[in-house]
């Protein structure tokens, strides 16, 4: 299938890569010249807009930051739907909340094309590997036609309902992760302080009470799980600004129904004050150097 790329960051660009591996022709844009050079060095073909990245295709895939770029790089005049064909179906696999996916699949609509929702969970390494899980909001029929194209990028599909309902699965898993991840990074840096060895601590949380997938496969500690990115200085992985973006979408998400996001706000505020520390880009396991180093600031 001829597929365009738009967004080829840490989860982008290893996605694109095993789209190609599945036999499938790309038309690829992103802001960075780096990047989309290695994609070309991977076998894509390189374009200089959205527009142009969506012309001349069968499906367009976008991996963005945030609800904003998604609505740039759809609805500027190089965007995506002044170049797209009618009944060309939008994958969006950024994760952005369901109110922007629905109005997003309602302009989208208005060109005569499909607008999907279909964020992911698996982290960088489930992107290179091939096994993410993708949450897919959109009708039946759409649904059918796209998931032969994101099972060459994922091992488990799963159709969460109607338009926004992918966003919506997302959002409260990543409320989740923002949570598990400061409390694991609390449970970690008091036994550091008490004076157990942080791999004993860690092996003792994976078989009790306290095991969950950050304990698992990315503690937070440095040396406790190598390849975490943790041990390597916390580079690459989930940055601290997209997870505190995603708790913004959240909180924001529960205030128009209405619901408490108690510890989610609490968590917030500890991203928050990592990113405001300068620490954004760095992943969002070092939310536990707020702990670790509190003494020394
Ligand atoms: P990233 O910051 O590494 O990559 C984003 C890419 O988008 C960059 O290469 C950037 O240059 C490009 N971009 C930004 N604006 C653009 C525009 N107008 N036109 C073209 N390209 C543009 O982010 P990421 O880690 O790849 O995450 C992408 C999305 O996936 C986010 O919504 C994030 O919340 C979500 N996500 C990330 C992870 C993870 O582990 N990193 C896991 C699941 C979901």
């Amino acid at each position: 299938m001829k597929i365009g790329f738009i967004g080829l960051g840490n989860m982008g660009a290893p996605m694109a890569k095993n789209l190609l591996k599945a036999g499938h022709t790309l038309s690829v844009f992103d802001l960075s010249a780096q990047v989309v050079q290695e994609m070309v060095d991977a076998g894509a073909k390189a374009t200089e807009s959205p527009k142009a990245a969506a012309t001349d295709v069968e499906c367009v895939i976008t991996m963005l930051p945030a609800p904003g770029h998604v609505r740039n790089v759809l609805t500027a005049e190089n965007g995506v739907l002044a170049g797209i064909s009618k009944d060309v179906i939008i994958i969006d696999s950024s994760t952005i909340d369901p109110a922007s996916a629905r109005e997003f699949s309602k302009i989208a609509a208005q060109h005569g094309n499909l607008f999907v929702d279909a964020p992911v969970s698996g982290g960088t390494g489930g992107a290179a590997a091939g096994t993410l899980t993708f949450m897919v909001g959109c009708g039946d029929e759409a649904y059918a036609k796209i998931k032969p194209v994101l099972q060459s990028m994922g091992k488990s599909i799963v159709h969460c309902g109607d338009t926004g309902t992918g966003q919506a699965a997302k959002i409260c898993n990543n409320l989740l992760l923002g949570i598990s991840m400061a409390a694991l990074s609390e449970a970690m840096a008091l036994g550091e302080a008490l004076g157990i060895d942080p791999k004993v601590l860690g092996g003792i949380i994976n078989s009790s009470t306290g095991r969950c997938w950050s304990s698992e496969t990315y503690n937070p500690m440095p040396g406790v799980i190598e390849s975490a990115p943790s041990s390597r200085g916390y580079g690459g992985g989930f940055g601290t600004d997209l997870m505190l973006k995603d708790l913004a979408l959240a909180t924001d998400a529960a205030k128009t129904v209405r619901q408490p996001a108690f510890l989610g706000a609490l968590a917030q505020q500890l991203y928050q004050m990592l990113s405001a520390n300068g620490d954004g880009r760095l992943d969002f396991s070092s939310v536990i150097t707020l702990y670790r180093n509190h003494g020394n600031t």
